[in-house]
């Protein structure tokens, strides 16, 4: 398998390079270069097996396959499900897929645990070390962490705006105790963190001696490794073409979404999806209105997903522009110039229409939706599954007997703050964390100062 950038004139390159470049050197995002059919699955007896078996046209023989399965044996045993990303009924026809019971409870676990083995085995053929960068507001920073604590070729180096994220957040990613793992509080906000990022990357020599790699979302391996539980998901409900599953998906960067689209180019038995928004409803007006403009980032209860511009479009928008690379380049040129990105209202109507619809909720609507769903399930609910589940309810998408997944995106332990307003329950952490609140924390002020936060990432990564 080959993979192409979606602005056209990076070169083409195989998985394992895809996987460490992150993003293409023209700009854009690396794609393959057909989407394959999925593979039968009679056989597959576990979720690592799927994943293996749903995964293997995208690595081609880059990776022998016994290798790829037992780097997704290893990835899906951290969970501490054995179905690894279960699904749970809350209605007629309605369900969760659960995606949090990965080290840090929520679903960015299903790809970076993934993530950071494939970083070791292709780092260690070629005899390469890398340090990844990443600025969080709060669960890519604890998940990425997680999944590379362990590694021998990998250091870490996390941003997050000093006092802005949750406890349990900040705890995740401060108590880890590897020599590898080392986390910087700025004195600033979430894009302060990302712009330090950004700017450590321009600078090509530091770049260079560091070895800087990154991990985010844009990676084509997660999108990837997204795929392959909107495949489980289809396959424990015994969908057919006839009855296609919906998918709702509480949604940010639009990453999760994508996958599942992929899924269904794929030929997964899905009917559509619902893109559901908090107050950063970029995509919401997108799907409903055809208005891609961006506006200032709001905060909200579901933080994971305040995001004004969801990047990972720009892979289905290259779709939509017929795989044309110079024309998704001079569309994304003209929406960084003018904040707003054109469609042809018949290119909406070819690929969007039928195939996404969307709602957003405020803060309260979200609030007394996880109400709603603990007083007709039991079941709690984190804000940014809410959101999901509050868009299938809004839409009456259970209305013609298909069946209905929300996905359920983080643990409700994970924003009690939350779920306590709505039900008066304080929802507890899995045993595995019950004593994070004891863990000794390493915390690491650093001045907003990209030549402080250089020298910190230089003194880390050299000491040890
Ligand atoms: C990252 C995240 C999202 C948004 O997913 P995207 O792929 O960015 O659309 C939703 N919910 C939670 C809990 C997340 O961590």
């Amino acid at each position: 398998m080959r993979y192409v950038s979606t602005r056209g004139t990076a070169p083409e390159l195989g998985f394992c390079d895809v996987l460490l470049a992150g993003l293409a050197t023209d700009g854009g995002l690396y794609v393959p270069e057909v989407w394959p059919p999925l593979p039968d699955l009679s056989d597959v007896r576990s979720y690592a097996e799927a994943a293996a078996a749903v995964m293997a046209p995208f690595v081609g023989d880059e990776i022998p396959h016994d290798t790829f399965s037992k780097l997704c044996n290893d990835a899906y045993a951290t969970f501490r499900h054995d179905a690894v990303v279960p699904l749970v009924q809350i209605g007629n026809d309605e369900w969760l897929l659960e995606q949090f019971h990965g080290p840090t409870l929520a679903f960015k676990d299903v790809a970076l645990q993934l993530l950071g083995r494939l970083f070791d085995h292709v780092l260690s053929q070629r005899g390469q070390r890398v340090t990844i960068i990443g600025a969080t507001s709060g669960d890519t920073g604890s998940a990425a962490i997680d999944a590379v604590k362990d590694c021998a070729n990998v250091d870490i180096v996390i941003l997050y705006p000093a006092g802005r994220t949750s406890a349990v957040q900040r705890r995740q990613m401060t108590t880890v105790d590897s020599p590898n793992v080392h986390t910087a509080a700025v004195e600033g906000n979430f894009d302060d963190c990302q712009d330090l990022v950004k700017a450590m990357f321009n600078d090509a020599a530091f770049r260079d001696r560091m070895g800087l790699s990154a991990v985010n979302s844009i990676n084509w391996a997660r999108v990837m490794a997204q795929i392959v539980y909107y495949v489980t998901a289809c396959r424990s409900l015994r969908a057919t073409a006839d009855a296609g599953v919906t998918f709702s998906v509480p949604t940010g960067n639009f990453g999760n979404v994508l996958s599942g689209w992929i899924a269904r180019e794929m030929g997964a038995p899905i009917n559509d999806f619902i893109v559901a928004s908090n107050s950063n409803d970029i995509m919401t007006r997108f799907i409903n209105d055809n208005d891609m403009s961006a506006r200032t980032v709001t905060p909200t209860v579901s933080p994971s997903m305040d995001i004004q511009v969801s990047s990972n479009f720009e892979r289905l928008l290259f779709e939509i522009n017929d795989r044309d690379g110079a024309m998704t380049a001079e569309q994304l040129r003209r929406f960084r110039h003018a904040g707003s990105l054109h469609i042809e209202a018949d290119q909406v109507a070819r690929w969007i229409t039928p195939v996404f619809r969307a709602a957003r909720f405020d803060d309260a609507a979200t609030v007394a939706e996880i109400r709603r769903v603990y007083e007709s399930s039991g079941q709690l609910i984190d804000p940014h599954t809410a959101t999901g589940t509050a868009a299938v309810h809004a839409l009456d998408a259970t209305r013609d007997g298909r069946p209905v997944v929300t996905l359920a995106t983080a643990h409700p332990a994970k924003f009690p703050e939350a779920v306590q307003q709505a039900t008066g329950i304080l929802p507890s952490l899995p045993m595995h964390m019950a004593d994070i609140f004891d863990r000794v924390e390493r915390i690491n002020l650093v001045s907003n100062d990209l030549a402080a936060v250089q020298a910190f990432v230089e003194a880390a990564v050299t000491r040890h």
